[in-house]
């Protein structure tokens, strides 16, 4: 019985499950981790290429579960733990960065990739399936209907990479939403890199706190009318509007003029 609570959707459809892993494309040296394992549907296969796997389940009833599925693999090891406080570092061996995956619960998929960005410098890539809005959000470039401070985010550290669509048939009980795969590969330089990132992540959440209002309204409290100018961004503008070559300066420009972070 899947469970709502956990965001439980199992996959079943073999063809999705093989497209899924071959654009993983896992190697025998890999460090994966998979999040979410549940059934292990998933787990089967990324196994079959790479026995030295790690995944990370919080519904302690499907741990026993997995233990008896995969007996055979001594590799394979099993956390019981909440994704979404759990430290990813600790899994990556020195000088190893993570391959991670996952078929992620749909309730908490937006804080849990804003956790896991956390972790970008001991990752390779990360492959998620999500619901296809999350994706078409984290993929929105300025002036998309879905850019927002997750896309902004998500790019500031990672190439985000739309794979493929996933209807609600390859899924035990179906989602009611379409659902699409998405590959995050952390960028090995950062393409805008802020001064203070506490910072960076201040102004864009201000900003999109407030998304229909002008620049100059939404950012208020922390920079000025002048210091927008300055920098030679119209202070009419929308925060939609603000590539996040943008954001990063003004971040910077708060930052350079001493605004504190509360982060
Ligand atoms: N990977 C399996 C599959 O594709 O069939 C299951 C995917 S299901 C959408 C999400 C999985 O994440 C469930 O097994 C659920 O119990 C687990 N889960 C939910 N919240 C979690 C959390 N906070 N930390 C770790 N796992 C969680």
């Amino acid at each position: 019985q899947a469970r709502k609570r956990f965001g439980q959707n199992f996959l079943h459809d073999p063809g999705v499950i093989e497209r899924i892993v071959r654009a993983i494309h896992p190697q025998p040296d890999d460090a994966m981790v998979e999040i979410g394992p549940g059934l292990g549907a998933l787990t089967e296969e990324l196994l079959q290429a790479n026995p030295r796997l790690q995944v990370v389940e919080l519904d302690r009833d499907l741990i026993p579960v997995l233990r008896t599925k995969f007996f055979n693999y001594p590799e394979l090891t099993i956390h019981e733990a909440d994704a979404l406080s759990f430290d990813f570092g600790q899994l990556a061996g020195d000088g190893e960065r993570l391959r991670i995956i996952g078929n992620l619960p749909y309730n908490i998929s937006t804080p849990l990739i804003f956790h896991l960005l956390s972790f970008s410098g001991l990752v390779k890539d990360m492959h998620f399936m999500l619901q296809k809005e999350v994706v078409q959000r984290l993929a929105a470039v300025s002036g998309d209907n879905h850019y927002g401070r997750l896309g902004i985010m998500a790019q500031y550290f990672c190439k985000v990479q739309p794979l493929f669509e996933v209807g609600p048939g390859a899924f035990r009980p179906a989602p009611k939403v379409d659902s699409a795969i998405v590959r995050l590969v952390p960028h090995d330089t950062l393409p805008h890199p802020a001064k203070d990132l506490a910072t960076l992540q201040r102004v864009v959440r201000s900003a999109f706190n407030a998304r229909r209002k002008t620049l100059r309204k939404a950012l208020a409290a922390e920079v000025s009318v002048a210091q927008l100018q300055a920098l030679g961004i119209d202070d009419g503008l929308r925060p939609e509007n603000l590539t996040l070559a943008q954001y990063v300066a003004i971040a910077d420009a708060v930052y350079e003029a001493g605004g504190e972070s509360n982060d």
